[in-house]
């Protein structure tokens, strides 16, 4: 990924995500609770909307059962891109309809940017020159027992070195 693409994806407009690609994630985290979802929003390269889900495979517990020391957390408290979804993701980026959203459902704790995902986003541990692996914003959505408590997006502010909220939906009963 070249430095200038990811420069002109974090200045771009916030994505603005319609209703019912709203519901089709939200469904996604009704059916893997308690576990996390995760997938791809995309949307036409000019415009700042997103009208496509892409559902990925949660590999956490793959991987979790591999390796255990590596990957203490099950599919409950994180989630994992296998090999075929990262490369959709990538090669997305090149093309008209890129990803321009990661999103993924927290089960029971609320819709925050963990240090988890920090270090998701960054391949690594926040430090004074880590950057995003991908030009993205990320959406995380509030999942509980018996209805959606709603999504926050999370964007990368090169000025803060952090990710920080820059728009909030509501969630579903
Ligand atoms: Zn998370």
């Amino acid at each position: 990924m070249a430095r200038e693409d990811a420069r002109n994806a974090w200045s771009a407009a916030i994505p603005v995500v319609p209703a019912e690609v709203l519901a089709d994630i939200y469904a996604h985290a009704r059916e893997t609770y308690p576990e996390e979802c995760c997938g791809f929003l995309l949307g036409p390269r000019d415009e700042a909307r997103v009208d496509e889900v892409r559902r990925c495979v949660n590999e956490q517990n793959r991987y979790h059962a591999l390796d255990p020391e590596r990957f203490p957390r099950t599919a409950r408290e994180a989630y994992y891109l296998g090999g075929k979804d990262l490369r959709f993701l990538v090669e997305s980026f090149q093309g008209p309809r890129p990803v321009k959203i990661i999103y993924h459902s927290h089960p029971d704790v609320g819709a925050y940017f963990s240090a988890e995902d920090t270090r998701a986003a960054l391949g690594r541990e926040p430090d004074d020159t880590a950057e995003p692996l991908y030009p993205v914003d990320y959406l995380v959505i509030d999942a509980q027992a018996d209805h959606i408590g709603g999504a926050k997006l999370f964007r990368w502010q090169p000025q803060q070195r952090a990710f920080v909220q820059v728009a909030e939906y509501p969630g579903e009963r």
